[in-house]
């Protein structure tokens, strides 16, 4: 039988909108709710810590420090490289974001802090590391896991990779 609060193991449709800084970063509004198994850390801990016991057409907002979101920014995930390990034709700039490979081949978010001189300097924090979330949410639908997803530890919807 199906729970009527979320609780581990349930598949949670879940309408979202986060803010940062007073802005909208993302949200659901306009496209599917986001499923996700609930109890198997596949969103941030601060938030699905908040979803536990909500009922189906409850709305909630949530803040979440940084720590329970997406880390403090960390000091050593700046790194410099010289400006002559990037192609040629790269605008490169303070701001622009780009995708490295990791040393398993596995993709890397990164975006300029500064330049100086033939030195890049590279922020591999991830864009919402050290800031406060903002989040509304609402449960719209919950139901059991299936023996696959729990197997797999995550939610089985139409967008499953
Ligand atoms: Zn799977």
């Amino acid at each position: 039988m199906t729970a009527t609060t979320v609780t581990d193991g349930q598949v949670v449709s879940l309408e979202y909108t986060l803010r940062v800084d007073g802005k909208v970063v993302d949200t659901s509004e306009g496209g599917e709710p986001l499923e996700y198994l609930h109890g198997a850390a596949n969103i941030i801990p601060g938030l699905e810590r908040e979803m536990d016991g909500m009922v189906v057409g409850e709305s909630k907002t949530v803040v979440i420090a940084a720590s329970d979101g997406y880390g403090e920014m960390d000091e050593e995930a700046f790194i410099e490289v010289p400006r002559s390990e990037f192609p040629d034709d790269m605008p490169l700039k303070p701001g622009l974001e780009m995708e490295l490979s990791g040393p398993e081949g596995q993709p890397m978010y990164a975006r300029v802090e500064s330049m100086e001189g033939e030195t890049v300097v590279l922020n591999m924090n991830h864009p919402l590391a050290g800031k406060e979330l903002h989040f509304d949410v609402k449960v719209v639908n919950l139901r059991d896991a299936t023996d696959e997803e729990m197997d797999h530890g995550h939610a089985h919807g139409a967008h499953h990779h």
